[in-house]
C-alpha cells in the first residue's frame, strides 16, 4: 500500500516527516507544447510535504520542460498546477514570491559572477523577502556552514571548484525559504570527484524532510534518496513507484531498456 511505501521511504532515510502525506505540488492533466512537439503529456504528479520524488527518464523526455513549468519558467497550455493549494501565478510580485518558494538547482551553477560568495546568497532574501542585510547575512552564514562553504564567504564564485559553487547554489535557494527545491541535474557538469560532495548536502536535506523534485542519473542517489522514483518518456509518466519496485521490477518496456543501458 501508500503507506507501506511511504514507511520503507522513511526508514531508509530515517527522517521524521511531521506532516506527510499533504499535497504540496499538485499537476493535473498538464499538456505542453513547443511547436509541433507534444513534450508534456497528461502529466499527473502529486508530491507530498516531506517526500523526495526522483525523475529519471532518457535525454528529451521533457524532464527539464517539467521542472522548469513548475517553476513558471514555461507556460503551459491545459491542465493545473498548484503549489501548497495555490495556482502558479501568471506575473508580478505573486510570481516573484513564487519563485522564491519554489527552489531550483541547475546543471550550471548560475552564480552571480561579480557578487561574493555571502552576496549570492542574501541578495534575494533582502530584495524578494526584505530581510534586513544583518539578518539575511547572519542567516545566510549559517547555510554556508550547513554546506560546507561558510569559509569561502568572501570569495568570488570563480575562486570555488565546480561543487563548491553548486554547494553555494543551494544554499542560495535555501534562503529564500523555499517551500519545495527542484534539481535538474545538479551533479551532470560536476568532475567526478565533486559529485558526492554536492550529493550529500542534497540527502542531508532530505533527511532534514525537505519537499525535493530531482532529475538526476545518479541512481546510487535515487536508490538511497528517493521516496518514490517517477520515471518519464515521450513526455509522459510512464511509472511511479517505490525506487525497491522501480529498480528491481521495472513495468514498461521502456524503463526496462532505460535500466538496462544504464546499470
Ligand atoms: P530532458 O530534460 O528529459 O532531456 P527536455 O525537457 O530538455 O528533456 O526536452 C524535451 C524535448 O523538448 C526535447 O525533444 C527537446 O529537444 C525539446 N525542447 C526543449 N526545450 C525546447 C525549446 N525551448 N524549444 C523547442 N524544443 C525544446
Ligand atoms: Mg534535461
Amino acid at each position: 500500500t501508500e503507506e507501506n511505501a511511504a514507511e520503507a521511504g522513511q526508514a531508509h532515510l530515517g527522517k521524521e516527516r511531521g506532516q506527510q502525506g499533504e499535497p504540496l505540488v499538485v499537476l493535473t492533466d498538464v499538456n505542453k507544447h513547443y511547436g509541433d512537439l507534444h513534450v508534456l503529456r497528461d502529466i499527473n504528479l502529486t508530491v507530498t510535504k516531506g517526500e523526495v520524488v526522483v525523475v529519471l527518464g532518457p535525454s528529451g523526455s521533457g524532464k527539464s520542460t517539467l521542472c522548469r513549468t513548475i517553476n513558471r519558467l514555461e507556460t503551459f497550455e491545459s491542465g493545473s498546477i498548484t503549489i501548497d493549494g495555490v495556482p502558479l501565478p501568471e506575473e508580478g510580485a505573486a510570481l516573484a514570491k513564487l519563485r522564491a518558494d519554489v527552489g531550483m538547482v541547475f546543471q550550471s551553477f548560475n552564480l552571480f559572477a561579480h557578487k561574493t560568495i555571502l552576496q549570492n546568497v542574501t541578495l534575494g532574501p533582502i530584495k524578494v523577502r526584505k530581510q534586513k542585510p544583518k539578518e539575511a547575512e547572519s542567516r545566510a552564514m549559517e547555510l554556508l556552514k550547513r554546506v560546507g562553504v561558510d569559509h569561502q564567504a568572501a570569495k568570488y564564485p570563480a575562486q570555488l571548484s565546480g561543487g563548491q559553487q553548486q554547494r553555494v547554489a543551494i544554499a542560495r535557494s535555501l534562503a529564500m525559504e523555499p517551500k519545495v527545491m527542484l534539481f535538474d541535474e545538479p551533479t551532470s557538469a560536476l568532475d567526478p570527484e565533486m559529485i558526492n560532495e554536492v550529493l550529500d548536502v542534497m540527502g542531508q536535506l532530505a533527511k532534514d524532510g525537505m519537499t525535493m523534485i530531482v532529475v538526476t542519473h545518479e541512481m546510487g542517489f535515487a536508490r538511497r534518496a528517493a521516496d518514490r522514483v517517477v520515471f518519464m518518456a515521450d513526455g509522459q509518466i510512464l511509472e511511479q513507484d517505490t525506487p525497491e519496485e522501480f529498480f528491481n521490477n521495472p513495468k514498461s518496456d521502456r524503463a526496462k531498456d532505460f535500466l538496462s543501458k544504464i546499470l
